[in-house]
């Protein structure tokens, strides 16, 4: 079984570090037909950009090309939309659920208090990040809670699928973040997503923290500690895609 993984939302930084990076979405041909893990800006988020999503482009430089929302890779992959079965979301931040309204039948696989969190009040500047339209469809949701398992040292939770997948909470850069684990081979693919930048030499600790949460030094050692694993973050440079992503 293959696995794809996929740049679906360029944003290229101007400050404080001038980086050109994407947004990593992977689709994972599975027991259970296609799983997506986020899925960056949705059609509609092209169509008729909103408000958050117009402020982003302000702040960093977007290309803002249709072509990235996911549904048209995967098309472009040779699947139809609707092959993509289940939906699993690191958080649901725009940049990274966007695009549930173009797979209305798969099921989200998302934290519980990540859910939360995105359905309940207002309680920090970073949760106007989440875009309630993109759930305006009613998606059947599968919603996990941290059980003690573990994956290597992590609190982990089992996903339901093959090859095997664990959601690996990592909170603070939202309520309810988590990584996502894949097994590949005699290895790990791992996406911490956006709690950490481990490849980012040149950021600050404290910006590290206060956007990301406390969770990078701890990922760095890990990946130093486990050339096995494969560990990716969600805004990797485009550089990375060209070279790597296609692994
Ligand atoms: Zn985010």
């Amino acid at each position: 079984m293959s696995m794809h993984i996929l740049n679906c939302f360029t944003c290229n930084a101007r400050w404080p570090l001038k980086l050109k990076t994407g947004t990593v979405c992977t689709l994972v041909e599975t027991n259970q037909g296609l799983v997506l893990v986020d899925t960056g800006l949705g059609l509609d988020d092209y169509a008729h950009p909103p408000g958050m999503v117009n402020l982003f482009r302000v702040i960093f430089s977007v290309p803002f090309e249709r072509r990235e929302a996911a549904a048209n890779q995967v098309k472009s992959l040779g699947f139809r939309p609707e092959d993509v079965r289940h939906i699993v979301l690191t958080h649901m931040h725009f940049d990274h659920c966007g695009g549930l309204p173009d797979f209305p039948r798969a099921r989200v696989h998302v934290h519980r208090r990540e859910h939360e969190a995105f359905t309940g009040r207002m309680r920090r500047w970073t949760d106007l990040a989440y875009l309630r339209r993109h759930i305006a469809h009613k998606p059947e949701w599968v919603l996990y809670d941290t059980t003690g398992e573990k994956w290597y040292d992590f609190d982990a939770i089992h996903l339901p699928f093959e090859p095997e997948m664990w959601l690996v909470p990592l909170h603070g850069h939202t309520w309810g973040h988590c990584g996502v684990a894949v097994k590949q081979g005699d290895g790990w693919y791992f996406n911490a997503a956006d709690a950490g930048a481990v490849y980012n030499d040149s950021a600050p600790a404290w910006l590290i923290r206060l956007v990301l949460g406390p969770h990078d030094g701890r990922l760095r050692q890990f990946m130093k500690a486990h050339p096995e694993v494969r560990m990716v973050t969600s805004h990797m440079e485009l550089d990375w895609f060209e070279k790597e992503g296609s692994k």
